[in-house]
């Protein structure tokens, strides 16, 4: 028997969940028809939601044994998400998937025909279109993988998502990497193993409303690329370099002019210099700063993730409404 594990991180779904449940009930009996070997479990995280989502995992766990849950003390973000999901995770083969179906279940017979053989550890989609989302969106996202690809030596494919059938192997290694400023796009692909990509179109989601804002996505997009390359730090050098030159420049020139008669412009000159050297050292400063402070919450060796409740907790509370189904 082969067990596949399906996680998926929650934040506020209760429009999306029931809806998701559905769809995979009948992806997972599809698959169980054609693969005899293949039992299923659902691991959901509640990510802190506000609103009925939890409710609506405890009631599903009590009716279906398949369904495991484990919900946060407060909302961490997907990333820690995605994280307890796979250490949580005791399937085979595990599954990464999003509540909203914007990663089709209808994918997953096909993504297991790539893995169950062991030619590929990893069968994930990728998006070529982006439909559906505002332009100003599309446009940045593709700026983000441009220099992401080109200042970090870890390759981010444009497109690629955190919907993912990983062997065991693959998860364990992820398990490996602790860090606590997580960037699973880089993760996935810094671990390595063999991946297949599976091309389709941007699909809307069913219910509910995205969580992230375009603030959120630029604030994540730097955490890629400090968590992925140290390039940035190099700008600072070269930044620093070039204005030590330009600032030797205007010294000569400076001499020159003072020397020559006009006193007055070789002061604005001087006040332009001022403003470019500070500039460029609050702005290289502040790049080391970064680095720092990421390092400074990597050295408090905090936990990912704090569960409040899961469902063993949930079922051994309510053994009697069990014992009902
Ligand atoms: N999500 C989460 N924690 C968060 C934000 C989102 O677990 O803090 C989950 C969310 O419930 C969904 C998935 O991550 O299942 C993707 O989120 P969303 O659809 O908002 O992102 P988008 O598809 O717009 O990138
Ligand atoms: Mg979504």
């Amino acid at each position: 028997m082969k067990l596949v594990s399906i996680v998926v991180p929650c934040y506020n779904e209760e429009e999306s969940l029931p809806l998701f449940y559905e769809e995979i009930q009948k992806i997972m009996q599809q698959m169980q028809n054609e693969h005899s070997e293949l039992t299923f479990e659902l691991v959901f995280i509640d990510d802190g939601s506000r609103d009925k989502t939890l409710i609506l995992l405890r009631e599903m766990a009590l009716k279906d044994m398949r369904v495991r849950y484990i919900s946060f003390s407060r909302n961490f973000g997907k990333e820690a998400g995605m994280f307890a999901g796979l250490e949580n995770a005791k399937g085979d083969y595990v599954v990464v998937m999003d509540a909203d179906l914007q990663h089709p279940p209808a994918f997953l017979p096909k993504m297991y025909n790539f893995v169950k053989d062991g030619e590929y550890d990893c069968a994930t989609t990728r998006r070529v279109s982006r439909k559906g989302e505002s332009k100003i969106r599309s446009a940045f996202a593709r700026l983000f993988y441009k220099i992401m690809n080109k200042i970090s030596q870890t390759e981010i494919v444009d497109g690629a998502q955190d919907f993912r059938f990983m062997s065991r192997q693959m998860v364990n290694a992820i398990l490996e990497m602790h860090e606590y400023n997580r960037f699973s796009k880089g993760i996935f692909s810094w671990v390595g193993f063999k991946t297949r990509y599976i091309e389709y179109e941007n699909v809307e989601r069913v219910a509910g409303s995205t969580s992230w804002s375009f603030w959120g996505l630029f604030r994540y997009s730097l955490e890629g690329i400090m968590a992925f390359s140290t390039a940035p730090l190099m700008i600072a050098c070269i930044l620093g370099i070039l204005a030590c030159v330009i600032g030797f420049v205007l010294f000569i020139v400076w001499i020159v002019q003072a020397v020559q008669e006009d006193m007055m412009r070789s002061q604005t000159g001087m006040m332009c210099a001022l403003f470019l050297i500070g500039g460029l050292q609050m702005f290289c400063t502040g790049i080391s700063a970064q680095y720092l402070a990421k390092a400074y919450m990597e050295s408090k060796h905090r936990p990912i993730y704090l569960m409040r409740e899961n469902e063993e907790i949930y079922r051994s509370r309510n053994q009697d409404k069990m014992q009902e189904n």
